[in-house]
């Protein structure tokens, strides 16, 4: 078996020892004669399997007990819809952060459901200071992407949003390191980066939140009843869900997130150190905002994009492309990456300036 290394910005890499796990519990799951995802969501043995991944993430996260952990589906995009029609609460206005992509279409979506108040909008290539924040002392809550997947942009810090409950769209850092839960009253994460395969979308809400959907706002799509039904009203994604266990699993054998978080930051700091010394590549973002999961980049002459997919493409280096709204290259580096990837991506980007530059 010959594994690339994948930088795709999602579906991303997973972990090969839990895809062999996977593999060589394919077709016999744990001598039952069948696969899990040809059992009931109801087996008491699937039961099992769905409980220890919550379980396992609320350890790895250390979420506090008045939080539930609800696995949705839909994808980080419906969030975007369940956010407002969940957490407005009867109130009119919500405080939005614009610093992306990703935030841009949250806001997009919450403006169908109530007023949308910008907190602060950026460029696209940095994150807004605390103090640059202006808060509604009347917002149903706060919104923001801690991490921009598309232009490479972290947040610092967690904003302190007072008794206003603060919302994270989480998708492409969850998992990357230590996360203080309680300072947030939701958080949600498509599955497809650190979390598992694609299907599932993981939110961890405040009990205090709950019960005061819109009217007229869908079963389906009200925390309620996820959190009434162990997240199984309907048939979840079963496959997904127990592959995000098996990467639950993978992540406190690695040592949790605060080992993971080392070598993640291990890993994005000898990136960046490369890109800033070299003449040939660059990275927009503001230091103090530069993501460890996601690093976009481009090259001194954009004519040579082709040629730098083309042969790291040869060189066992896959999925470089940057978002199709921006071009150039983005190399996300998630948990499953590891940091051997990033030394040959930095051994073949020296060696390709070296050549071309
Ligand atoms: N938010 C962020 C930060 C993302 O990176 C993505 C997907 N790349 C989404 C939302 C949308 O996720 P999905 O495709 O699961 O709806």
């Amino acid at each position: 078996m010959t594994r690339a290394y994948n930088f795709c910005a999602g579906p991303a890499a997973l972990p090969t020892d839990v895809l062999q796990q996977a593999q060589q519990e394919m077709a016999d799951w744990h001598d039952k004669g069948l696969s899990i995802m040809e059992m009931s969501h109801r087996s008491k043995e699937f039961v099992a399997v769905a409980e220890q991944a919550e379980q396992d993430l609320r350890e790895l996260m250390q979420v506090p007990d008045n939080y539930k952990v609800l696995f949705m589906q839909g994808g980080a995009s419906s969030q975007f819809s369940m956010v407002p029609m969940n957490l407005l609460r009867g109130q009119a206005k919500a405080d939005y952060i614009l610093t992306g992509q990703w935030s841009k279409k949250a806001i997009a979506e919450a403006k169908r459901y109530c007023d949308v108040h910008l907190a602060a909008s950026t460029d696209f290539a940095s994150a807004p200071t605390q103090a640059e924040l202006e808060l509604s002392a009347d917002a149903a809550y706060v919104h923001y992407c801690p991490n921009e997947t598309i232009g490479g942009v972290r947040f610092d810090y967690i904003p302190e949003t007072g008794a206003v409950p603060l919302v994270a769209d989480y998708s492409s850092a969850i998992l990357s390191e230590p996360l203080d839960v309680s300072r947030f009253g939701m958080i949600y994460a498509g599955a497809q980066k650190n979390i598992g395969p694609a299907g599932l979308c993981v939110v961890i809400v405040r009990d205090d939140l709950l019960g005061q959907a819109l009217p007229g706002t869908p079963a389906m799509f009200d925390y309620q009843t996820a959190a009434n039904n162990g997240s199984m009203y309907n048939t979840p994604p079963t496959y997904s869900w127990y592959l995000a266990g098996l990467v639950f699993q993978w992540l406190k054998a690695q040592g949790g997130v605060e080992a993971i978080g080392e070598v993640n930051r291990r890993k994005a700091a000898k990136l960046y150190a490369f890109i800033d010394g070299n003449d040939f590549y660059a990275n927009p973002v503001a230091l103090a905002n530069r993501s460890i999961m996601n690093v976009p980049f481009t090259l001194a002459d954009d004519s040579l994009d082709a040629a730098f997919l083309q042969q790291s493409e040869q060189a066992g280096l896959l999925n470089l492309a940057g978002h199709r709204s921006v071009g150039g290259m983005r190399a996300s580096i998630y948990n499953a990456v590891p940091e051997a990837a990033v030394d040959a991506l930095i051994d073949f980007m020296g060696d390709f300036a070296r050549r071309h530059g």
